[in-house]
Formats: C-alpha cells, structure tokens, sequence
C-alpha cells in the first residue's frame, strides 16, 4: 500500500484550564496524501487549529497529548525531539497563520525574514540566500521584488504581507503547507488572490495542502477532500463534491445551508441554533446533540456513533445513517 504523507490515526489531546481539563480533540483521524488539498472546516472552537498545531508539536505547556499517533513519511512526530522538529518546521511542514503582521517580525526587512528561514533549513547564505529570496518575492507576485527586499513589514500592505509569509513557507519546498485561516484577515478581493496565488503555486509542486478555514465556500474552490470538525470530533469526511452533493450528516448539512449564496440573495441566512458547548466536561455521545434538531434521546447522548460508509471515500458519523 502506498505510503500516506501524513497520517494522524486516533489523536486526543486535552488542555488543562481554570476551569478543568478541556477535551480538545476527541480520537480524530485522517491522512494527507501527496499533491492533496484536505480541507478541515468548523465553526470556532472545533479544534481545527489544535490539531494543525499537533503535527508541528506546537502546543502550548497546557496541553496534553492523550492518545493517538502522528506519522508524517512514515516516522512519528511524537517521538521527534524539539531539535528534529525544529529542522521539521518551515522545512518539511510549513504553516501559514491567519494574521501575517504577527507571523513576521517587525524588525527584520521583508527579505531578511526569507533568508533567515533558508539558512536555518538550507544553510543557504549570503549573496545566494538574498537571490532566492528575490526570486521568492517574484514568484508570490511582489512587484518590484528588489525594492520590497529592503523594506520592513510595516511598509507593506494586509495583503502583501500575507504574500511575504507565503514566500517564506515555501521558500524550502516543503511537502505539506499548513494552511490556518490564512485568507481570513484579508478583504474578499485580497482573498481571492491569495487563495488562487497558492492554489496556482500548488500546482507547479507535489505539495500537498491541509487548509485549515471556517469558510466551506473557499474549501469548494480549492480542496479535494474535506472534513467537518465539531467540538473536537469529526462528524463528516470526504471528497468535497461529494459531500456537497450529498451531505449526509445533520451538521454539514446546517454548515452549508449558511453559506451566502447570490441566488439567495433576498433570502435570511440561516445561522445554526445555539452555540458550540464547552469542552470541560462535554456532552457525552454525539458532541452536536445539544444543538441537534434530530437528536435520538437515550442514544445520541450516550454514545458516539460508529463510522458509516456512504460511498467509498465518504463516511459520516450519526446514528441516524444506521439501525
Ligand atoms: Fe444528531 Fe444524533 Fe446524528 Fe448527532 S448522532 S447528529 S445528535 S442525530
């Protein structure tokens, strides 16, 4: 069997808070093939973040890893040391954060923050860092990529620094691109670019993205596959045409009734009733049972329910897909 990218098989992690130990993410698992866009979509608090910042071991001291495994080519990222990991981030696996004014520093110039990520993952330096990191700047689209290399972040707009960051992540040719909500700070126009910037960019590469958004009409434009996150568990998964065509289970189908659509536009959006619950002491079973319209009283809130296939690659977790 061909060898997975990544493959994150039953991962739990909770995070102790004032207020206990929150259940975060709750024995999730997925795989990222080579050349895939996976997308993981949520409202807030779903755990989207956590488990993207999972495979950089990035978690804050709070967290605590409960159970699972993390494989990326094959070796554990679990059991890589911070040195090994740090050779990881920004080399193999890169991310790219939602809001690029804090991802680069401000007292570096644009260029000096691509050449400090070569030489750390390259050992590129000098006169040869400072042409890749042109070369970069051109490539993510920067007019005047000489000009731009001597100026600080701050001389840049929203949207151009979000390029700069882009720069930067696929400055080593990683294999992977994290992808966290990395178009949401940006207005529509700007996000439209960067999203067709990286989809175009990975397509000249085998890189594969996992795009980490709350947005599943961006997910449509760009991701083979998808999968539906709510408080910490996966309800949905498969490949996007799919799952928008036949949303099998009562949260996607809530999801994607609230995206806007121009058709509709005289209609109300529709917003899902109640909020996401707390993850210190969550509810027991199927974590969406508070908000579920269709909720099986004695069953859904007491047991999480088993996998169903609905078509080869497509799977849905709800009681309702079996008797
Ligand atoms: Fe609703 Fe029950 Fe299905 Fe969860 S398992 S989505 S509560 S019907």
């Amino acid at each position: 069997m061909e060898e997975k990218l990544l493959e994150v098989k039953d991962l739990s992690v909770a995070f102790n808070s004032y207020l206990g130990v929150a259940e975060v993410l709750d024995r999730i698992s997925y795989s990222v093939d080579e050349n895939q866009w996976l997308g993981i979509a949520g409202e807030s608090g779903c755990g989207k973040t956590v488990s993207a910042f999972s495979l950089l071991k990035l978690l804050p001291e709070a967290a605590m890893i409960r159970n699972g495994e993390i494989l990326f080519k094959g070796e554990s990222i679990l059991d890589k040391s911070e040195r090994e990991m740090r050779k990881l981030r920004g080399g193999e696996i890169s991310i790219v954060f939602q809001e690029p004014q804090s991802a680069l520093n401000p007292s570096k110039r644009v260029g000096e923050n691509i050449v400090e990520s070569l030489r750390l993952h390259q050992g590129i330096r000098g006169e040869e860092a400072k042409r890749r990191a042109i070369q970069m700047l051109d490539l993510v689209k920067i007019p005047q990529p000489r000009v731009r290399f001597s100026q600080f972040p701050h001389e840049l707009s929203g949207g151009m620094q979000q390029r700069v960051c882009i720069a930067i992540a696929l400055a080593c040719h990683p294999s992977l691109l994290i992808a966290d909500e990395f178009t949401t700070s940006l207005d529509v126009t700007t996000q439209q670019e960067i999203l067709k910037l990286v989809v175009d960019l990975q397509r000249q590469s085998t890189m594969s993205v996992l795009f980490i958004t709350h947005d599943l009409a961006l997910i449509s434009e760009c991701c083979d596959e998808l999968i539906i996150m709510y408080a910490g568990q996966i309800m949905e998964r498969g490949k996007v045409d799919r799952v928008f065509r036949n949303p099998s289970h009562p949260y996607t189908r809530l999801l994607l009734n609230a995206i806007p659509s121009i058709s509709r536009k005289d209609e109300k959006l529709n917003s899902i009733d109640g909020s996401v619950p707390g993850l210190v002491n969550p509810p027991k079973g199927c974590r969406f049972h508070t908000r579920c319209k269709q909720k099986i009283p004695g069953r859904c809130d007491v047991v999480f329910p088993r996998e169903t296939a609905i078509d080869e690659t497509h799977r849905a977790w709800c009681h309702l897909l079996y008797t």
